[in-house]
């Protein structure tokens, strides 16, 4: 299993998610779909980098 932290834009709060492991799609640019706990809504994160999907900021 491997976890990626990322920051919840709706609450600001971090989050840590476990992603299953699949070593098919770790090699391409991937985003997982992931349930927070913090606000309850879904979130596209990117599990590489724990950036989420159309955030600017870096
Ligand atoms: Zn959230």
């Amino acid at each position: 299993m491997a976890h990626v932290l990322y920051q919840c834009p709706r609450t600001g709060m971090k989050v840590q998610a476990w992603l299953k492991d699949d070593s098919e799609s770790a090699a391409q640019a991937t985003f997982e779909l992931l349930h927070c706990p913090a606000c309850s809504q879904m979130h596209f994160v990117d599990r590489r980098t724990g950036h989420l999907l159309g955030d600017k900021k870096e």
